[in-house]
């Protein structure tokens, strides 16, 4: 493994992925990325000057671009992270994430199929491309019984309908032109550096903040959780153990509901950053209306890969979420210069 590209390499996952995948291999990183409002270079701020880090601003959508990192880079790798990742904006406006989810990935997979076969036979056989994806597309679960890799797809909502698509792209590139590709569908991610629209930074930093902690509906949907370290350790290994043509179901068997999620958060912050009133963070609770389409439970069975890759979570969520608080409380700048924008102006060199 000598040359990675990453694309969406400064949102939550991929920027986490880089910092693992530059401590743990000695593969050169190429992260393209558009900078949407979700990608934040402040996440890569310490790698910013590793000789082996590479930043390319650029959209997947543009093929002329695409096609030129592959011919520059020569990658032996790709790992593909980049998307419009939120599904309340997947609900307000659909259009991009049909735009970079199923456009993109065309985009992609048609440079690296090009590419791949221009390789030589032994640069060829090493070549993979790894799809990450989410356990989203599966749709929703009655209370018992798991998503398995068998799982018939079944997307409710715009952002899981766009990932199903560029899965089954994926999947088409493989069957069709033997493009060695790797998929993974994983749980609820959560962890440092995920941007505060997403339930557990967004509750952590509201409380902090003494605004109000928004649930939907009656907080009873559950979701799976992993770390996202622990994801992107999978990733390496499906990466280096994998096998091309299959996918891979990741998660942590942490079932919580919403509501469980939010009263954890407030017991630990009422508890290692007390409100100056002595009250429990759990008073700024609030109800709002339910989102559309919202899907009542998420459960993956992530079996495949822990028997055949060996591939088992470190963290429980209990030690995780401690770990995902502290960051937040230890990292103030970073979540300051996302809450007031400033992480975006710098970036885009603008007054926007
Ligand atoms: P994110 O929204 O935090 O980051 C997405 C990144 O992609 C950003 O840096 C953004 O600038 C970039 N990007 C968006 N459009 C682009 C384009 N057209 N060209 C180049 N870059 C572009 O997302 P995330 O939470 O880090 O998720 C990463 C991937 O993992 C996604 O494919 C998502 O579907 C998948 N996933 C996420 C979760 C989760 O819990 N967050 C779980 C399972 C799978």
């Amino acid at each position: 493994m000598s040359t990675i590209v990453v694309t969406g390499g400064a949102g939550f996952i991929g920027s986490n992925f880089i910092h693992i995948a530059l401590k743990n291999t000695d593969a050169n990183i190429i992260n393209l990325d558009k900078l949407t409002y979700a990608g934040n270079l402040d996440s890569l701020r310490d790698v910013g000057s590793d000789s082996r880090y590479t930043f390319v601003h650029g959209d997947i959508c543009d093929t002329e671009m695409v096609e030129r990192i592959f011919a520059e880079y020569q990658p032996d790798v790709v790992i593909h992270f980049a998307a419009e990742s939120h599904v309340d904006r997947s609900i307000d406006g659909p259009a991009a994430f049909i735009e970079t989810n199923i456009n993109g990935t065309f985009v992609l997979l048609e440079a690296a199929r090009k590419y791949f076969r221009s390789l030589k036979d032994d640069v060829r056989n090493s070549f993979r491309f790894l799809h990450v994806s989410t356990d989203e597309v599966y749709g929703s679960l009655a209370d018992s019984g798991y998503f398995t890799e068998e799982t018939p797809y079944a997307p409710n909502s715009p952002y899981s309908a766009s990932k199903a698509s560029s899965d089954h792209l994926a999947r088409s590139y493989y069957h069709t032109y033997g493009l060695p590709v790797l998929m993974t569908n994983c749980s609820n991610n959560y962890g440092p550096y995920h941007f505060p629209e997403k339930l557990i930074p967004l509750m952590i930093l509201n409380a902090l903040e003494g605004k109000s902690l928004p649930v939907y509906g009656t907080g009873q949907n559950v979701r799976d959780w992993l770390y996202v370290e622990d994801h992107c350790r999978a990733i390496l290994t499906v990466l280096t153990k994998g096998v091309p043509g299959e996918k891979y179901n990741i998660g942590g068997h942490n079932e919580k509901t919403n509501m469980s999620i939010v009263h954890t958060l407030c017991d630990i912050l009422d508890d290692k950053s007390p409100r100056a009133d002595g009250k429990s963070y759990r008073e700024q609770i609030t109800f709002v209306k339910d989102r559309p389409g919202h899907d009542m439970r998420y459960a993956i069975d992530a079996s495949k890969i822990q028997r055949e890759l060996g591939w088992v979570p470190i963290e429980t969520f209990e030690t995780g979420i401690v770990k995902t608080i502290d960051w937040y409380l230890q990292n103030e700048d970073w979540c300051k210069r996302v809450t007031d924008g400033s992480y975006r102006r710098e970036r885009l060199g603008s007054g926007e």
